[in-house]
């Protein structure tokens, strides 16, 4: 089975108990920037605390082949990373980013994705750009991994689900979704259209079934979780757990 490993699951207000020397480890309350590791090759995602989270979790840095990134705000792009993961290959890393995004300069294979268009990674993993409601000046992309008939969509950072996603997902019957979840349990939330809240996904999820976009057996994870507008780790848990998902954390392994 597809084994997606979260290496950050923060939005990007860092939790000050990360400067604490408690957290060299993962802790459910001090959330690392947003990123993950797919089937141990497959990094979607450098951010600013993305190669210290690798060394927590034992991660030989050399076995990653492909870096997706979703778009390029700091907390999942910091290009000076980029170049320390890049620099511990033989092989150049590939790097896998919207077909529109200015890049600085990086000794990568730069792979440059149109959305819709599904494309080889290594290892018969695939992956498929879609379009998400974020900022637009920083390129942002929904990615939707294939592996053995199984099907994962990453779908953070970004607001609910624009036309073009939707449609391409319907009747898709996702394995895993990880989603957008930056804000908490209350109304009236400001970042509506670039971030999802919990009372959005409390709109949508049911939708995504109607839809077939998920079913009842569909792994569902919220992410990029803010440590200023969320309840404490296991409240947050709790709470989602009643809308039939979970609260994802730094260092959570899934299988599906
Ligand atoms: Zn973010
Ligand atoms: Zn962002």
């Amino acid at each position: 089975m597809p084994e997606l490993l979260f290496l950050g699951t923060c939005a990007h207000d860092y939790s000050p108990r990360l400067k604490s020397e408690f957290c060299n480890c993962f802790d459910r309350d001090a959330r690392r920037s947003s990123s993950a590791l797919l089937c141990g090759h497959v990094l979607i995602d450098c951010g600013d605390h993305t190669l210290e989270s690798l060394r927590i979790a034992g991660i030989d840095t050399s076995e990653i082949t492909d870096l997706v990134l979703t778009h390029l705000h700091g907390d999942h792009f910091n290009a000076d990373n980029v170049r320390i993961l890049a620099s511990g290959r033989m092989e150049p890393l590939r790097l896998w980013c919207s077909e529109d995004a200015v890049l600085p300069e990086l000794p990568c294979e730069i792979r440059r994705m149109e959305k819709g268009v599904r494309y080889s990674l290594c290892g018969e993993i695939s992956v498929t750009g879609l379009w998400a409601n974020h900022d637009a000046n920083v390129f942002p992309q929904h990615l939707c991994f294939e592996l053995n008939g199984k099907k994962l969509l990453y779908a953070t950072d970004g607001a609910w689900m624009l036309n073009p996603t939707y449609a391409f997902l319907r009747k898709k019957e996702l394995d895993a979704l990880v989603i957008d979840c930056t804000t908490g349990d209350y109304e009236g939330e400001w970042r509506m259209a670039e971030h999802n809240s919990i009372p959005m996904l409390r709109v949508m999820l049911p939708c995504l079934h109607t839809a077939r976009i998920i079913t009842k057996s569909t792994a569902v994870y919220a992410t990029h979780l803010a440590p200023s507008l969320h309840k404490p780790h296991a409240e947050t848990e709790r709470i989602l757990q009643g809308i039939g998902a979970h609260a994802a954390f730094d260092g959570l392994k899934i299988a599906f």
